[in-house]
């Protein structure tokens, strides 16, 4: 066997991945003065060379559209870097039967320097679900529990919004909102129509200088990476922080592969794939976050086998992989024709909605449990590649006439997306597949899928409403769906949402639960998981917020228990 070089240093804590999960923990626990080390399977991330906010079309190889024109299928080749629906050499595997699609970052702040920034709490019914509607199960803890830290949070990234009163979407602690372009104010009075609430949207964004980074300028490129830091990543605001107290070592390129268990039954290092030199290092530390990322933290507990825990560390409930969810997800588009009539004006604004839609139904007997809320956006944004190919799928022509036609549609659509909360089923799930490997060895997870009636129907309900409004609105809806087929009603398959959770759940049974209210493992006492992978239910808000609050709260208990002597 090849030898395996170890860290001379013991340090207080290792943290598995960067992203909101990893990052936040790094901030808390060097703050709070541990040594900490960090492994991030990624490379840096510089954001003057690698950001691509500013960049034109013209200035890309392609003019952005990519080899073969694929580009669009990793949301352009405009994006952040390093976030993409394949990995080369770190495949997955999906079972026969199921469709599930896995979006995967290997960068220092994963999948924040890509995300939407749309930051929104869960509800205090959220946790307590459950006992609402018997379906699924509750959380070990309270939306009480967590609003301190969510009010921290919100604090320290900036998030913008509005107080509204909407029970299903708990008001925080709000920077002002962008007003609302010509789109949105279309949108807003057809929801006033139909007694939809649209409210101005919470996105973690800065609309006034905010703990010394700049405001936003407007120019609405967010997913491709803010030069300024005027919007939330960790690797531009919570690693910074940490790295400022002198107390956070990064390793980059690091990609762990076991958590090994020491002979008093506590983990005591991390053995991993140092990616530059393809050895296999260890590192040495009193207590260990994990939060590589829901399903990779999962990978990495379920990879840990040792004579204590044959199916993985931490997993004698047999948890570890189960209670899969993602978002329900649909869309489709309006056309109004009233925005075509509108002279040129500036449609600047953040790169994402001024307004959405809370669940607004929640107080009535549906069709379905849970809710789903809406995001829309549209108008005369900046062109990017590929915007006018729907036109040529819809109108025939070349040339001039074609180009005609792009010209007077530019600018009078409105695209809505739907997303919705799933409830756990036992047929989507992941497991280790026993036969395939990543390029560096390490075994890969193999996912299981499939929706239930319930989610079918909350995307039947999406559509009917997204035609509602774009109607009342004076727009003719395009349907792209079918009530049959693998995706009715235009449901997405499987980990499309990028919210997928709950691998790792807590609760507070060791037989049904792996992780306490604070992420600690319940049989391996000096493990933490701060990730998603740590969520009981996948509520119809986007889970980046939450991640932050569940890890700061749990970075918060082990620094208390680290100084307690109690790990
Ligand atoms: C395009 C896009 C849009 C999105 N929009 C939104 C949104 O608007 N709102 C919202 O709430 N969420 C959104 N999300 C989801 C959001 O990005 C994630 O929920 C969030 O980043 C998850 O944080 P995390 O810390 O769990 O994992 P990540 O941010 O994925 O970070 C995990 C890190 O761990 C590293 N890692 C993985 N395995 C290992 C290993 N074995 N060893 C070492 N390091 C490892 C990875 O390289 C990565 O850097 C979006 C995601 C994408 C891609
Ligand atoms: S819209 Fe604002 S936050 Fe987004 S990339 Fe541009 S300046 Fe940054």
């Amino acid at each position: 066997m090849a030898e395996i070089i170890r860290s001379p240093k013991t340090y207080d804590v290792c943290i598995i991945g960067s992203g909101a999960g990893g990052g936040t923990a790094a901030k808390i626990l060097t703050e709070g003065g541990l040594s900490v080390v960090m492994l991030e399977a990624g490379p840096p991330v510089n954001p003057a060379t690698d950001f691509k906010e500013h960049v034109w079309p013209y200035q890309l190889p392609h003019r952005g559209a990519g080899v073969g024109g694929k580009a669009s299928e990793n949301f352009s080749e405009f994006l952040a870097p390093n976030g993409s629906w394949d990995i080369e050499g770190e495949p997955y595997t999906v079972a026969a039967g199921s469709r599930f699609r896995w979006f995967r970052s290997r960068v220092v702040g994963g999948r924040t320097n890509h995300w939407g920034r749309i930051a929104l709490r869960f509800a205090p019914v959220d946790f307590r679900a459950r006992s609402t509607d018997g379906m699924g199960d509750d959380w070990p803890i309270t939306y009480d529990d967590l609003a301190p830290y969510y009010d921290k949070v919100e604090s320290y990234i900036g998030v913008f919004g509005t107080k509204e009163n909407v029970p299903s979407a708990p008001d925080g602690i709000f920077l002002p909102p962008p007003k609302p372009r010509c789109t949105e104010t279309i949108v807003k009075k057809a929801c006033d129509k139909l007694k939809v609430t649209c409210i101005p949207s919470r996105l973690a964004i800065i609309t006034q200088p905010h703990n010394g980074r700049p405001a936003c300028h407007y120019c609405g490129q967010c997913g491709r990476g803010c030069i300024s830091a005027s919007n939330f990543s960790s690797s531009q605001v919570m690693i910074p922080a940490a790295d400022k107290t002198g107390r956070l070592t990064l390793i980059t390129g690091a990609m762990a592969r076991e958590i090994v268990l020491g002979k008093d039954g506590k983990a005591e290092a991390v053995s991993y794939i140092d990616k530059a030199t393809r050895t296999e290092k260890r590192i040495h530390a009193r207590a260990f976050v994990v939060a590589a990322s829901a399903c990779e933290s999962a990978r990495l507990l379920l990879n840990s086998k040792s004579t204590s825990f044959p199916d993985g560390l931490a997993n004698s409930s047999g948890v570890v992989g189960r209670y899969l969810t993602d978002s329900v997800g649909s869309s489709g588009f309006g056309q109004f024709p009233q925005l075509a009539k509108v002279p040129a004006h500036n449609h600047d604004g953040v790169g994402g909605m001024h307004m959405y839609m809370p669940w607004w139904k929640f107080d009535r007997k549906n069709e379905f449990l849970r809710g789903y809320h809406i995001e829309f956006g549209g108008g005369r944004e900046l062109p990017g590649v590929g915007d006018f190919d729907g036109v040529c799928e819809y109108y025939e022509g070349y040339g001039a006439n074609l180009k005609q036609k792009c010209r007077e549609l530019y600018g009078t659509f409105i695209g809505f997306a739907g997303r919705g909360e799933m409830i756990p089923n036992p047929n989507s799930y992941c497991e280790i597949d026993p036969s395939a490997v990543d390029e560096w060895g390490i075994p890969v997870l193999r996912f299981h899928w499939q929706w239930s009636d319930n989610e079918v129907k909350m995307a039947r309900d999406m559509q009917q409403t997204f035609r509602m409004i774009v109607e009342a609105g004076g727009g003719t809806y395009y349907d792209r769906t079918s009530p049959d087929g693998p995706n009715p009603y235009g449901i997405e398959d499987g980990g499309v949402i990028i919210h997928e959770l709950g691998v790792v759940r807590m609760g507070n049974s060791p037989k049904t639960s792996a992780l306490n209210g604070y992420c600690q493992a319940h049989d391996v006492k000096n493990i933490f998981v701060n990730d998603a992978a740590s969520f009981v239910s996948n509520p119809d808000k986007n889970p980046t917020l939450t991640i932050m609050a569940v890890s700061w709260r749990a970075s918060e208990y082990l620094l208390d228990e680290a100084k307690k002597g109690n790990l």
